[in-house]
């Protein structure tokens, strides 16, 4: 398994839960999201009503699941979760919001994945408050229409684009997850290393928070290996040093870059001449799906700017060149 990826590990959960921030005052960025939901649920609260549905997207690891535990806290409301995959039937659905109190916050993970027939119980549940449900079976059935308590959807998704669109314009709040900088990073590393009793030196942090692709979860992660590193290899703080000796031994590179990073973009250099190359054909060539090359691996690469996503396929950027210590085609003429 990947060091760097951005996916959760059932294995990590209860180290996450414990490190996941409770309220809006100590989520770190996303300075946007923060504010308009700072305003948005104050105005809920204000009028006595539940909060407008919420739409979060943006690569995993970037704090989706942590902000709908948030708004169902600075709402002073329950929070119930589950994820599209695992609603299968409509009735498992109907069961969940019939058992919601007024006002409560119903998470749905991996919303995109829900499947068609939950998603039909789910526009009108959006919108009115009201589920049709089918009782008796064969000729005696029939459809009664059930009053829900009003609740508020947070729906997180990877990429908007997986969203049909009669279910996207039922979220009246749609906001988007950004890849974190280096400080604010840094400044989550910190926040861990105290609840986690690691001695870290501000330089060692940072030097973590630099190699974390963006992305509190992966922050985390390396903040523990590193831990480890420095207790068997040096005095136990987290230094400068330290984390970058730690991080050189996990093939994570100053860019926070991993092997998988530059087997993608080496394929895309050496078997496809630099791009551009069609997502279909570099997945064959690296032998990973398409879904994880567009999920995990690719959006940190266009971000930093070392890989670009044109209508013709994918493009190595001089900037990887550099990266990699190879001559730019562009350069030397090759
Ligand atoms: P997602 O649901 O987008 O995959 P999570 O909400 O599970 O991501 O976040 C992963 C971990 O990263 C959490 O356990 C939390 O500790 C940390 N984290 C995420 N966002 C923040 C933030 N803004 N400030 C501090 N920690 C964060």
């Amino acid at each position: 398994e990947r060091i760097v990826t951005p996916a959760a590990s059932p294995q990590e959960d209860a180290i996450e839960r414990a490190l996941r921030p409770k309220r809006l005052a100590d989520y770190v960025g996303q300075a946007k999201i923060r504010e308009q939901l700072e305003i948005f649920i104050q105005a809920a609260r204000n009028r006595g009503e539940s909060l407008d549905h919420v739409l979060l997207f943006g690569p995993p690891g970037l704090g989706k699941t942590t902000l709908a535990h948030i708004v169902a806290a600075e709402m002073g409301v329950n929070l119930r979760q589950t994820s599209g995959p695992v609603l299968e039937r409509a009735g498992d659905l109907a069961a969940i919001l019939t058992n919601l109190e007024p006002h409560d916050v119903l998470f749905i993970d991996e919303i995109h994945r829900l499947s068609p027939v939950v998603e039909e119980i789910l526009y009108p549940a959006m919108e009115d408050f009201q589920i049709d449900i089918m009782i008796g079976e064969g000729p005696a059935a029939r459809s009664v229409k059930l009053d829900l308590p009003p609740f508020t959807l947070v729906g997180a998704t990877t990429r908007a684009g997986m969203l049909t669109n009669p279910l996207r314009d039922r979220f009246g709040i749609v906001a988007r997850l950004e890849f974190y900088s280096a400080d604010e990073l840094a400044w989550i590393v910190r926040r861990s290393a105290q609840l986690l009793n690691v001695a870290a030196e501000d330089a060692g942090a940072l030097e973590i928070a630099r190699r974390s692709r963006g992305t509190p979860r992966i922050a985390n992660r390396l903040l523990r290996r590193v831990r480890d590193y420095a207790e068997v290899k040096g005095g136990g703080t987290v230094t400068a040093a330290i984390a970058d000796a730690a991080l050189a031994m996990l093939d994570v590179d100053a860019a926070g870059l991993d092997l998988m990073d530059r087997k993608l973009l080496s394929a895309v250099i050496d078997k496809f001449g630099g791009g551009p190359v069609g997502v279909d054909n570099l997945a064959a060539a690296i032998g990973e799906a398409r879904d994880t090359i567009e999920d995990v691996l690719e959006p940190f690469l266009i971000q930093q700017g070392y890989l670009q996503r044109t209508p013709r396929g994918r493009v190595a950027t001089p900037s990887i060149y550099r990266h990699l210590g190879l001559d730019s085609p562009g350069r030397d003429g090759a």
